[in-house]
């Protein structure tokens, strides 16, 4: 193996109406509204990128918001939740300001020695914040809760997680690092080479009686990082080589991405850091105007016709 995958790329997900959506994302967990574009394979429906002010990797949560979309639930053979990282000492912060404005919230909780709390989406979809010595950047909003780091983790609900385990740590140069039992749920946690930006995969198995349903609030796939083409097309030949039915590359604007189907049932891609959400828009207009693909570029006005308005709120948590 010449190369080991550093951490998680993006994560991508559906959501209902986009209003609420940005206002969450935004509004309440600080995101920056990176990039307002389309789905390329249908134009006339948003996809919506968020992450930290620099637009990285390893902090991008995506959705495709259908105005009629399904309520859809986790289970297994699907990421059933997404994990931003909160620096040391952070935590706290979260509390006050998630209180302060009225935001429902679990925990804090323990999980590998890390604290965190969870909230759900508008849309169900469950978002946690972990308080980590792993966090990368060190960023502080006006009402004191730490911002701007990435992601900590993605959770994959797995029917068995042995062959995805081996995935991880055979052919992605994860490294095991510890199992847990509580109530009825086993959660195995798995470590990328280099632990930088969502470097950590939970894998966990249930005995709830739970059958997923792709619609709003559920995760649709899980991106992981290629540093390049070079790289990418490596990964490709090695999946490839071990039986996976993997995709040509197929050009997604702001990265490459090759797709397949991990063991336990949920949609990987590998997607490259270049070129990154800079490429058609500078660094700090980033997310404010619609940028449309070449290819549809012709179907502008029609386009902006179909799609409802958003306005983004100011990033930071209201408070009364
Ligand atoms: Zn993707």
């Amino acid at each position: 193996m010449t190369h080991a995958i550093p951490g998680l790329h993006h994560v991508t997900a559906i959501s209902g109406p986009p209003q609420k959506n940005v206002d969450f994302y935004v509004g309440t967990l600080l995101q920056r509204l990176v990039k307002k574009t389309v789905n390329f394979d249908d134009p006339g429906t948003y996809h919506l990128y968020y992450g930290n002010q620099k637009a990285e990797p390893g902090s991008i949560l995506t959705f495709f918001p259908f105005v009629d979309a399904g309520p859809g639930r986790a289970g297994p053979g699907m990421a059933s939740a997404v994990a931003y990282a909160v620096p040391k000492g952070g935590l706290k912060a979260w509390v006050t300001a998630l209180t302060e404005a009225a935001v429902d919230f679990d925990g804090p909780f323990e999980r590998f020695d890390e604290q965190l709390i969870a909230v759900t989406d508008p849309d169900g979809l469950r978002i946690e914040l972990t308080e980590t010595a792993r966090a990368v950047t060190q960023g502080t909003s006006t009402n004191g809760a730490p911002i701007d780091d990435g992601f900590h983790s993605v959770t994959l609900w797995l029917d068995t997680p042995d062959r995805t385990a081996r995935l991880l740590t055979d052919v992605f140069g994860y490294a095991s690092a510890g199992e847990a039992s509580q109530g009825g749920e086993a959660r195995y946690r798995f470590l990328a080479a280099g632990q930088g930006r969502g470097s950590v995969v939970d894998l966990i198995t249930s005995n709830s009686a739970s059958s997923g349903r792709q619609g709003a609030g559920s995760i649709h796939h899980v991106a992981f990082r290629a540093e390049n083409d070079d790289v990418q097309r490596g990964w490709q030949e090695t999946l490839r080589s071990q039986g996976f039915d993997v995709t040509p590359q197929i050009d997604r604007q702001y990265f490459n991405a090759i797709y397949f189907r991990e063991p336990g049932g949920v949609l990987f891609e590998i997607a490259t850091d270049p070129p990154g959400f800079a490429t058609d828009e500078p660094m700090e207009k980033l997310g404010q105007e619609l940028k449309l693909p070449a290819q549809h570029e012709h179907l502008r006005d029609q386009i902006e016709r179909i799609l409802p308005p958003v306005t983004v709120p100011k990033g930071g948590i209201p408070t009364q």
